[in-house]
């Protein structure tokens, strides 16, 4: 058996299939989108994209892995991550890692800081939902932050969203603070079929396509295009490639993208959500961490005989001088490369922030390092690609710590619960439809921070039109002050005659992400690296900038995934990472995406299925209409209404053969063929 020495006699009983499995090998990274779903011979392991218990096998040990040591540079989710996998599925004693952190803090993007007096700050707060496959998997073993051993923070998370639901009452608004319908998605026919044409679209064929390449300008007006772009922070000059990705990564949440009734969201900040309680436990594992120390190149041993490049040592910087560190052949060496909020610059009530060299782009210690890689090889990617262009990458948010005045009187007549009972106030962001910056707000479940006062709210806001000047306030919103920011917001919220008031009582903390969408940035195959990239024996790419096979980006989730695929990859672990939640297949969620696409009209051949299903023991796949119950779909009334309608339309065409030519041409403009 040539199982590990560190594991021992363990498994030895189960020898010949350990051996097997090994001969068999197994794809760590299975692509559920380029197979065809069978059983069969050729099927032992689970079907790419299996979550759920069956998939929570532990892998033995490697070999040798007490011997090995891991180097984890940036101590983002994904490279708490990264040494959470480590320890857990690859075995390896935590004392053996190490980070090296630039920050004096752990969590990267995931910050949350300040305090009542002075003001807090959180650069940005998260939208989450239930298929965070890789990073639930994390959570629902670390120790919660407020219940007893054996409790994790996936339990304390669903205590509090499985008693709170997530909804928004007033989703957009206009007319300074009048509540805007935002009850359907607002597309035509014409538009409905923009978006299939997305869906049915290859992603080889859309290397550097921009949105607004791709979609009509009337598209770029409608609801459903507000609510995707302020949810997910895209802008018109980002990649179609990355929509699409969302669109079948999120299409069960279709139905929930108006109303946010398809978002989950943490109690606290996310600092305090998570990455206190994982670091805490990571620490406790006996990991070890340095601050203030940046790594600015990785010397690789090039073998140009097979091809190989095996990292040898890592060079940084720091508050104490240069240093080296020496990496054996065995050992393993993470990097996060790119990071989207690098380089924030800061302001407050009377300050505006200052981008330090805006004319430097992509200078950065995390996108150096990134630059330096790509320098010595085409494997590592292009990162000037995401890094290169900052007015198009770059927004900016505001914290605004709030005592009582009349912004928190608006701020109840807009929440689906008073923000100061600890339930859902606003469910996610408020925007501003007519506002020049595209501004919108939010106030999560209060407090935001452990030690809030009670009288105190934090709210966000955030804009993503930087070039524009306000309504109330003529300048671009990097040019504000955060006082400005707030008054702006105010005169969208129709309280302009009570400014000093809410003046008075509001901080505001003001962080300016020059990167903050640079991962949205138009791309095209071989800009970013594998996770592992070619050759490469013991390093792995990890965090948002990184290659896989579905998974979207700006999200918690594709941090985590990269970093496992990574420590799987790199320490020869027979277990895959499935590839993501598959939505997009479900035939219930599909029917209920489409009639929801078509404003929560049934669409053509609706009335067809009720006819055939109602009744059936598959009725419930069908959706419903908003004012219908299930006892609806045995009505024939819909069937004989869309009957008619085919009935016209192949009437209107006079001959079968004009109305097959007719169906012809729409399946091939849905296909790019027309
Ligand atoms: C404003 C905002 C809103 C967001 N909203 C959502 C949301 O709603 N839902 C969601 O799921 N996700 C959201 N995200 C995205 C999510 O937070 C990020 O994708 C994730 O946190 C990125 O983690 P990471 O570890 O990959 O990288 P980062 O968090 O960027 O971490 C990189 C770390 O590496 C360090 N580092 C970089 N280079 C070096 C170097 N050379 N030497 C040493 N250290 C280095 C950095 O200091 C940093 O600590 C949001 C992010 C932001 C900023």
């Amino acid at each position: 058996m040539t199982t590990s020495n560190s594991t021992g006699n363990l498994g030895s009983k189960l020898a010949p299939h350990v051996e097997a499995l090994k001969k068999q090998g197994v794809e760590v990274t299975p692509d559920a989108s380029s197979r065809h779903l069978h059983n069969g011979i050729d099927t032992p392991l689970p079907p790419a994209d299996l979550h759920g218990s069956y998939t929570n096998n532990r892998p033995l040990p490697t070999e040798g892995i007490t011997e090995r040591r891991a180097w984890i540079i940036g101590s983002g989710i994904a490279g708490l991550s990264a040494a959470f996998f480590l320890i857990r599925d690859g075995h390896m004693p935590a004392g053996n890692i190490t980070f090296l952190e630039e920050q004096e803090i752990e969590g990267g993007s995931l910050d949350g800081a300040g305090n009542a007096e002075d003001g807090y700050i959180v650069r940005g707060g998260r939208e989450m939902e239930m298929t965070y496959q890789n990073f639930w998997d994390v959570f629902s073993e670390i120790p919660a932050l407020e219940l007893p051993a054996p409790f994790t923070v996936l339990d304390e998370y669903r205590i509090v969203n499985d008693a709170d639901k997530n909804w928004s009452k007033a989703r957009l608004l206009e007319n300074q603070g009048q509540i805007k319908d935002f009850s359907t998605m607002d597309l035509t026919r014409r538009q409905q079929l923009e978006v299939i044409r997305l869906l049915l679209a290859r992603k080889e064929d859309l290397d550097d396509i921009t949105v607004e390449q791709w979609f009509s300008g009337g598209f770029l007006s409608t609801s459903f295009y507000t609510f995707w772009r302020t949810m997910f922070a895209f802008q018109n000059w980002h990649s179609v490639l990355e929509m699409k990705l969302y669109m079948h990564r999120f299409l069960h949440l279709m139905d929930g993208l108006n109303d946010m009734t398809s978002l989950v969201f943490p109690k606290y900040n996310q600092y305090d959500s998570f990455v206190r309680p994982l670091m805490t436990w990571l620490k406790d594992q006996g990991v070890n961490i340095q601050y203030d120390v940046i790594v600015t190149d990785l010397d690789l041993d090039l073998d140009t005989g097979d091809g190989t490049r095996t990292v040898k040592t890592i060079q940084c910087h720091g508050g104490d001088g240069d240093k080296t560190f020496n990496v054996g052949a065995r050992d393993l060496v993470f990097v996060t490369t790119g990071s989207m909020t690098e380089d924030t610059a800061y302001g407050d009530d009377d300050t505006a922030p200052r981008l330090k060299d805006s004319d430097k782009a992509g200078r950065g210690s995390g996108w150096q390092l990134w630059r330096n890689l790509a320098g010595k090889s085409e494997v590592f990617g292009r990162p000037d690609k995401f890094c290169g262009d900052i007015p198009g990458s770059t927004w900016e948010s505001v914290t605004l710590t709030c005592k009582p005045s009349p912004l928190m009187d608006k701020l109840k007549d807009l929440s689906v619960n008073d923000p100061y009972s600890g339930f859902t106030a606003t469910g996610g962001i408020v925007t501003f439809t007519d506002s020049s910056w595209l501004m919108s707000f939010t106030c999560n479940r209060q407090p935001h921070f452990p030690d809030q006062p009670d009288d105190v709210i934090v709210l966000w806001t955030y804009a993503l039109l930087m070039d524009k000047p306000g309504d109330y306030v003529k300048k671009p919103m990097p040019e504000c002050t955060g006082k400005e920011v707030l008054i702006e917001m105010c005169y969208h919220l129709g309280l302009t005659d009570q400014l000093d008031e809410v003046l008075a009582a509001t901080k505001t903390r003001i962080a300016l992400m020059p990167y903050i969408t640079a991962q949205f940035m138009p791309r095209a195959r071989g800009d970013r690296p594998q996770v592992v990239p070619e050759g490469c024996t013991n390093l792995a790419c990890m965090g948002q900038f990184v290659e896989t096979h579905n998974d979207v980006v700006f999200t918690l989730e594709s941090s985590v995934r990269t970093a496992r695929i990574g420590v799987y990859s790199l320490l020869g672990i027979d277990k895959q990472v499935p590839d993501i939640y598959p939505g997009q297949y479900d035939i219930r969620r599909l029917l209920r995406a489409t009639r929801t696409l078509n404003n929560n009209e049934a669409f053509l051949g609706e009335g067809i299925l009720r006819r055939l299903l109602g009744g059936t023991y598959f009725e419930n796949i069908l959706p419903l209409g908003p004012d219908e119950d299930p006892a609806d779909l045995h009505k024939s009334g819909l069937f004989d209404n869309q009957l008619q309608v085919i009935r016209r339309l192949v009437e209107e065409n006079h001959t079968l053969d004009e109305a097959k030519g007719w169906v012809q041409g729409i399946l091939d403009r849905l296909r790019g063929r027309g």
